[in-house]
């Protein structure tokens, strides 16, 4: 914040209109909220498409999302646009192959009987580790014996490609800083 105290003097003496704010730039404890689209780099799909209807809100620089996605947001301000690509190591990383797994036909039973309903391949279906955390899992194949599940993250091995606009940019109140996330519009209500 300390870089913000010439413009305040500055805006001091011009005594600025009352309710005009300071452009505040991204940095460490600020919510921000932004539009974009995500596409998969080299195949050009679109994975997921945030408007302005419903913008993605986060409190930067409590490593809730990826590192180097906020990386590239720093000092941005509202209204400005970016524009980036991540590589699979700055992103999900890449596909473990120890984390496609066949599981025996016996672990997909409901009631004495396969959940065929579920367990269709390309469907993606939540299973339990051991500790009885959810663990999404997509269904690559349906043997005779095993199911073959593939748990890597669903972008893992994948060039991300993300494009959008800040379209909100505040200070974190106290309570949000003291929960680490956002509340309001875009946030949790609670
Ligand atoms: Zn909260």
């Amino acid at each position: 914040m300390a870089q913000n105290a010439p413009m305040l003097a500055f805006a001091q003496k011009k005594s600025l209109p009352l309710g005009k704010t300071i452009p505040m730039n991204i940095e460490k404890d600020a919510v921000v909220g932004i539009t974009y689209t995500l596409k998969e780099a080299n195949s050009g799909d679109v994975v997921e498409t945030v408007t302005e209807a419903q913008p993605f809100y986060f409190l930067f620089g409590f490593g809730n999302l990826l590192e180097e996605f906020e990386g590239n947001l720093q000092g941005k301000r509202s209204g400005d646009s970016f524009d980036f690509k991540l590589s699979p190591e700055q992103a999900y990383g890449p596909v473990d192959s120890t984390a496609i797994v066949d599981l025996p036909v016996s672990a997909f039973m409901i009631q004495g009987r396969f959940a065929e309903e579920y367990v269709k391949e390309g469907e993606t279906i939540q299973m339990q580790d051991p500790d009885g955390n959810a663990l999404p899992g997509k269904v690559l194949k349906r043997g005779l014996e095993t199911v073959t599940i593939d748990f890597n993250h669903p972008m893992a091995g994948k060039h991300l490609h993300f494009a959008g606009t800040v379209v909100e940019v505040r200070s974190a109140t106290e309570e949000e800083l003291d929960h680490g996330h956002v509340h309001g519009p875009g946030g949790h209500h609670h």
